[in-house]
């Protein structure tokens, strides 16, 4: 038998597994990332996660070591490039400090695109040759197969999905660029777009909801639930804004699935009408057929994901 291990490194927690080749899980620990300590202390965590859940095995029946990372990086080299959220990470050589340390080949990528491969092998892409995995949080992310292979890209930098332009003369992205997906469509833009609106004087049971802390994506699918009309058009608009990147991946990819994760689709009975909706009024008719639904593996595709890099 042999073993794979992964970890999700997010700015604020740390996931490790232990996976066979089935993708069934044998050991799984979390903690929090202690993001402040810079890369030398996050990385000292990570080392601790890869002896804890790799403690009931030997050594040499684990094949590697796959870790998913935010922000840019050079997958072939291992290098982590930047990561937004976690002080002091700059040009991080991941990959060679973490095969030094554990002596076993480590795998470095890019957490959309690990999730959409840990999908793809163990989730609902099992058996496709084109799948796409679409996450909606805080951001928007994902990554393609086609072909049968996680589409990478000139520097390994393909299928940001989220920053695909929806709306030229949206807000400003934090990537720079005007209305993309993210900046529209994403949990934060849910929010943003609520907050405006109550601070016109919309009446609304999101104030309520929110108890005088900041608007969060839950709150308006909460009010939405409770027949408030504001929120209700607002995850109307959401609904609708999803499609719209839907309709464009559909059209670039063909793919034969879409997988749909993150926390905005958690709210996906309010918001699935208007996605479809506009996906049947928009995408042209041979590619109607793709099957889009949530992911299966729920909130531990990341992890399953970064495992999956070494496979
Ligand atoms: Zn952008």
């Amino acid at each position: 038998m042999k073993y794979v291990i992964g970890i999700d490194l997010g700015g604020t927690q740390l996931r490790a597994v232990l996976i066979d080749h089935d993708g069934d899980i044998l050991a799984y620990q979390r903690t929090d990332t202690a993001a402040e300590s810079g890369p030398s202390g996050v990385i000292a965590q990570i080392d601790q996660l890869i002896n804890q859940v790799s403690a009931q095995v030997d050594r040499q029946q684990v094949l590697g070591i796959g870790v998913g990372t935010p922000g840019p990086l050079d997958p072939f080299t291992g290098v982590v490039l930047e990561a937004p959220n976690l002080h002091g990470w700059v040009n991080v050589p991941l990959k060679a400090i973490l095969e030094e340390r554990t002596s076993l080949p480590v795998h470095v990528g890019n957490d959309a695109n690990a999730a959409a491969l840990g999908e793809w092998r163990f989730g609902s892409g099992r058996g496709c040759q084109d799948f796409i995995y679409v996450t909606i949080s805080t951001g928007i992310g994902g990554g393609v197969v086609s072909n049968g292979k996680l589409l990478l890209g000139h520097k390994g930098i393909a299928g940001e999905v989220g920053h695909m332009t929806i709306q030229t003369d949206g807000p400003v992205c934090g990537c720079g660029n005007i209305g993309c997906w993210e900046v529209v469509a994403s949990g934060t833009a849910l929010a943003r777009g609520a907050t405006a609106a109550l601070q016109r004087g919309h009446p609304s049971l999101i104030n309520d909801i929110a108890a005088g802390g900041p608007i969060e994506g839950w709150h308006i699918a909460a009010a939405a639930e409770r027949g408030d009309s504001l929120a209700q058009t607002l995850m109307r608009r959401e609904g609708e804004l999803i499609g719209v990147g839907l309709v464009n991946l559909l059209h670039l990819y063909a793919p034969e699935r879409i997988a749909l994760g993150g926390g905005v689709t958690k709210s996906m009975a309010l918001l699935e009408p208007y996605m479809r909706s506009i996906i049947a009024e928009r995408a042209m008719r041979p590619y109607q057929d793709a099957v889009i639904e949530l992911t299966t593996l729920g909130d531990r595709v990341g992890v399953i994901g970064a495992a999956a890099l070494v496979l």
